[in-house]
């Protein structure tokens, strides 16, 4: 579920270190060790002669010591690091490029997957946590009007492992800079709760308390409102946060903006909202993109402050990261603190989030889509 957030300027751009190559053939979906939950691991180690031990130790280099090829797990045999290789590889993201923006605060790398299919995810460090924002789908097909992932379609759910991928890439670039690695967001290209299973896989290995231990209130899935998959993400055992990209408060605008809303409606969608604040006791953010001329009057932000008050929630604006292709601006800061404002006296908790790296690339899916078009000319 990309919404319009942070992405690097081209200050820099260097390959990252880390995985150094594509395992899984061209053209063959990748699986490999980052698709495993430690049990998984557990019985492909007994299945491949050696005592199951071998596995927490495997599990412990992957996930704590971040290592990026079984070359390094200098306490494991060759026998079984080479076996491992062919039954699990490590490598199913090879990155392509890497920028950098905001004095190196922000990442974003483009990655390449064994079938040659590109992806982005986006490191954001901050002065308390740092942040990486996954990607869960190549492309998407709910195609909301002002993204640019969603002019591409949808090429292909990405596996668990795909995202563990990212997520340990994003991990070890943490632990270079000194840092850790604290919060995933569900932001990146894709709509999560199209990509459930795989989703619900990739939070279970990421939340493993014997691996990267990412608490599941660090956790974000962000989603277009796919309400049945709300109420399931709901029974889930898991205190994830949700984050509801809304972007206007009646159906004839949303339906404009975010196409899925005909499918489900604003009504359906809070009543979905509703079913699970009550069986989570979670609150819930809204994601709001707002757009000049669009969905940025006053009129908007107070029908927008009726429709959610008295809900356990809470806004987060997104000024627009303009597409290039796409006729959709962002408002002046004037225009977004009136909105804001708007939203505060009706006692609806808001924020503005701003965008970094405005200068380039600034919405997800751009760079992805122009190191397409590049491919495609050269
Ligand atoms: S088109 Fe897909 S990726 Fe883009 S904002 Fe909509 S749901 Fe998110």
């Amino acid at each position: 579920m990309t919404t319009p957030v942070a992405t690097p300027s081209p200050r820099s751009v260097a390959p990252s270190g880390g995985i150094a190559r594509i395992a899984a053939p061209r053209g063959a979906r990748p699986h490999g060790l980052y698709d495993l939950t430690l049990h998984d691991l557990e019985t492909r180690v007994v299945d491949l002669g050696f005592p199951v031990y071998r596995a927490r130790q495997v599990w412990s280099w992957v996930y704590r010591q971040l290592v990026a090829d079984y070359i390094a797990m200098t306490n494991i045999p060759a026998a079984l690091r080479e076996a491992l290789s062919i039954a699990a590889p490590l490598s199913l993201l090879e990155p392509v490029r890497t920028l950098t923006a905001d004095d190196g605060e922000t990442i974003k790398t483009l990655y390449r997957t064994g079938d040659g299919q590109v992806l982005e995810t986006v490191l954001m460090f901050y002065p308390d946590r740092a942040t990486v924002c996954v990607s869960c789908q190549v492309g998407c097909a709910v195609g909301c009007a002002f993204c640019a992932t969603g002019l591409m379609g949808l090429a292909r759910n990405l596996s668990a492992g795909e995202m563990v991928a990212q997520v340990a890439g994003a991990a070890r670039e943490a632990h270079q800079r000194g840092r850790t690695l604290t919060n995933i967001v569900m932001m990146g290209m894709g709509e999560p709760l199209h990509n459930y299973d795989a989703t619900m896989a990739f939070i279970g290995i990421i939340h493993d308390p014997d691996g990267l231990d990412i608490g599941a209130r660090r956790i974000t899935i962000s989603t277009s409102g796919i309400v049945p998959k709300i109420d399931a993400l709901a029974m889930e055992p898991l205190q994830l946060n949700l984050a509801v990209s809304l972007h206007a408060p009646d159906d004839e605008l949303r339906s404009s903006l975010v196409p899925i809303n005909r499918r489900y409606p604003i009504a359906m969608l809070m009543a979905s909202i509703d079913r699970y604040i009550e069986k989570t006791g979670r609150r819930v953010s809204f994601e709001y993109a707002l757009m000049r001329g669009i969905n940025d009057s006053e009129e908007i932000a107070r029908d927008l402050a009726a429709l959610l008050r008295g809900r356990l929630c809470h806004v987060n604006i997104i000024p627009l990261n303009p597409v290039d292709v796409l006729p959709y601006e962002r408002p002046d800061a004037a225009g977004i603190e009136r909105f804001a404002s708007i939203l505060r006296e009706a006692a609806i908790a808001t924020t503005v989030r701003y965008s970094r790296g405005l200068d380039i690339d600034a919405a997800c899916g751009q760079l992805r889509a122009k190191e397409e078009a590049t491919r495609a000319a050269s």
